[in-house]
């Protein structure tokens, strides 16, 4: 039991600090009554250090465009500060739906994916971004969500899996009718993604077969 000097009261658990005049307690520790939350702790830290340096970022951003006047017409700053916007969405986004990781992260990659093609066709860089950006992007999220599938217990990734595998094979072959000409990004993502549905057919067959079952009411 811990005790406070100054108060004399005893308080339970391994807390260091009296909760009431914040002086160092004394005596052993007991068993804690309560988990003690130190990953969120951790989290929350993480979570503003990323906020600050972001929001920091965007700053001088804005600074160095509007009040130096150094870019001229295209105020390029205000495109930092809506990327930054939306990167905190999408962090908040992941945070508050953890549990179903795949699904946040699915829907956030979605999320970029188009923020990314204003960007590109913003820029003019519009090939690029679907002939590498995107294919790259895709094939990420492929690979990761595959990871899910393996650490996951709730099975949702799964259906995130395979949506990602639809969605990759459908691209390629739009790219390859609209392009008529193979890409070596595209190509490199059809091969990792066949190698991702080799190793599910191989290894999470049946969680498959019920997650396609499920789907299709079959
Ligand atoms: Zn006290």
């Amino acid at each position: 039991m811990k005790i406070c000097p100054h108060c004399k009261v005893n308080i339970e658990g391994s807390c260091q600090i009296c909760p009431l005049c914040q002086n160092y307690l004394e005596g052993e520790d007991t068993p804690d009554k309560w988990p003690l939350a130190t990953q969120l702790k951790k989290q929350s830290l993480l979570y503003k250090i990323q906020l600050f340096i972001m929001i920091a970022a965007a700053m001088v951003c804005l600074s160095l465009d509007f009040m130096m006047d150094l870019s001229g017409d295209i105020h390029w700053s205000l495109l930092v500060v809506s990327f930054v916007v939306a990167i905190q969405l999408t962090i908040r986004h992941i945070f508050r739906t953890w549990f179903n990781l795949s699904r946040a992260i699915s829907i956030s990659i979605f999320y970029v994916s188009v923020l990314l093609m204003i960007l590109f066709a913003y820029i003019g860089l519009w090939n690029v971004c679907i002939l590498i950006v995107l294919p790259i992007l895709w094939t990420t999220l492929l690979v990761v969500d595959l990871i899910l599938v393996f650490l996951d217990k709730s099975g949702n990734a799964m259906a995130y899996l395979l949506i990602v595998f639809f969605v990759n094979i459908f691209f390629y072959w739009l790219v390859l009718s609209v392009t008529k000409e193979a890409h070596i990004v595209w190509s490199i993502s059809l091969m990792i993604t066949a190698v991702a549905l080799i190793a599910i057919a191989i290894f999470k067959n049946k969680t498959m077969i019920r997650e396609i079952q499920k789907r299709l009411s079959m």
